[in-house]
């Protein structure tokens, strides 16, 4: 629903893991991958900690600029779904030999079209499956045109407590342009609803740099989110992707392109109003108010475990059950309905696991940690680089000195 991480230009924000390099050694399978073998295997040193991400595939209608892992059909078989997501978390739990579960996202598509009783059956099969404690962070994407009073208020009780709202605009005919189901108004009744049923835990999603937006139009439409919103804000930046309705008409000249100077001024000043207003710019493209920062995001931003389920979902982890004893990227098999025969059959529908070298992890933890106000602290950097420390890397002569000897990059003793 919202703008989603990897693909994104402003974004590995959000909490769509996602997003293999290339040059990466394969797997110890790639292509669909077997059932945990029966024999004795290696076990983490520490008890494993993961975050857990499920993905809903299904939305009700295509936005002009969507080019996620979602698909638009006139039935959705919710019980089977259901019992594959269940059926892939308890597996790739298992998997993964992770003990406790630090927070749990729910995204997609458009994951509040599922009934309250399908976000509660899956939180059971991971609670059930390792330790879920009773206050991790557990987030479900809205959009406004089905978020409606009852459907949220069951999502609470179904073990929801964050929602993140795809609002993207406070304007009718951006909306419009942005082939959103719904309107401003059913945006704000939304996030009122949201806010008295998850007070400091409710997020929205803006998107900038729509074709013909002015600076103006953009900074009127954040200080009206500023006047609606609860304490958390993701901004993203429009991306026009190949294959899209909104890019082909960009592209074909019947929309202006965004000017790249109007864009940074857009983000500058969207940067400036919300610290104004309180909030922190923790990440490139999330601010937070009173410490209300998305555990479930930072986690991926950490370079921490993430376990993907559903089709198309992407997980870092190590398969202790598998006999794995290094991370991973691994990559579910994005088509619903191929997805739902090989958790049948195997237990879960992983498509592709790649062995991540040394050197990609550490890839990884620079590319997402400089994200983040926190940077990559030493702990982080020494966990996956335990014998080349940071100075070892950064503080010799070359490229990365010259970046902090212009600013660009601090190395200091924290
Ligand atoms: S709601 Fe729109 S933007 Fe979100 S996944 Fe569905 S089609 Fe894409």
């Amino acid at each position: 629903m919202a703008a989603w991480g990897w693909r994104t230009a402003a974004v590995i924000a959000a909490a769509r893991p996602g997003g293999s390099g290339p040059g990466r050694r394969p797997g110890p399978g790639s292509g669909p991958t077997s059932e945990p073998a029966p024999e004795p295997v290696p076990e983490p040193a520490t008890p494993a900690t993961a975050a857990v991400y499920v993905h809903w595939p299904y939305c009700r209608k295509r936005c002009s600029y969507c080019n996620f892992n979602k698909y638009v059909v006139p039935a959705v078989d919710e019980a089977a779904l259901r019992s594959c997501l269940e059926r892939e978390a308890r597996t790739l739990l298992h998997l993964s030999r992770v003990q406790s579960v630090t927070s749990v996202f729910f995204g997609g598509g458009t994951p509040s079209l599922a009934s309250p009783h399908t976000i509660a059956a899956v939180l059971e099969a991971i609670a059930g499956a390792a330790h879920l404690p009773a206050g991790a962070e557990v987030t479900l994407e809205a959009n406004p045109s089905s978020a409606s009073t009852p459907c949220l208020a069951g999502f609470k009780a179904a073990g929801v407590n964050r929602l993140s709202i795809g609002v993207q605009s406070l304007d009718d005919a951006e909306l419009r342009l942005l082939g959103r189901e719904h309107t401003a108004a059913e945006a704000r009744r939304a996030v009122e609803v949201a806010r008295r049923l998850f007070p400091g835990r409710t997020s929205i999603d803006l998107i900038f740099g729509l074709p013909g937006q002015s600076q103006d139009t953009w900074a009127q439409g954040l200080e009206a989110a500023l006047g609606l919103c609860d304490d958390h804000i993701s901004l993203y930046q429009l991306t026009l992707e190949r294959g899209t309705a909104l890019a082909a008409q960009v592209w074909g000249g019947a929309l202006p392109t965004p000017p790249q100077d109007l864009l940074a001024d857009m983000y500058q000043t969207a940067r400036a109003t919300l610290v104004a207003a309180g909030f922190r710019h923790y990440e490139v493209s999330n601010f937070a108010r009173k410490g209300a920062l998305s555990t479930h995001n930072l986690s991926y931003w950490r370079a921490e475990q993430y376990i993907g389920v559903g089709p198309g979902a992407h997980g870092r982890f190590v398969p202790w059950g598998e006999g794995g004893c290094s991370r991973e990227a691994r990559v579910q098999t994005l088509e619903p309905d191929a997805w739902m025969r090989e958790v049948q059959s195997r237990g879960h529908g992983t498509r592709r696991r790649v062995v991540l070298s040394p050197l990609e992890q550490l890839e990884e933890v620079l590319a997402l940690g400089l994200r983040t106000d926190e940077g990559i602290t030493r702990e982080r950097w020494g966990h996956f680089s335990p014998h080349l420390s940071l100075e070892a890397v950064f503080g010799v002569p070359g490229e990365a000195k010259n970046l902090q000897q212009q600013g660009w990059l601090v190395l200091d003793g924290r």
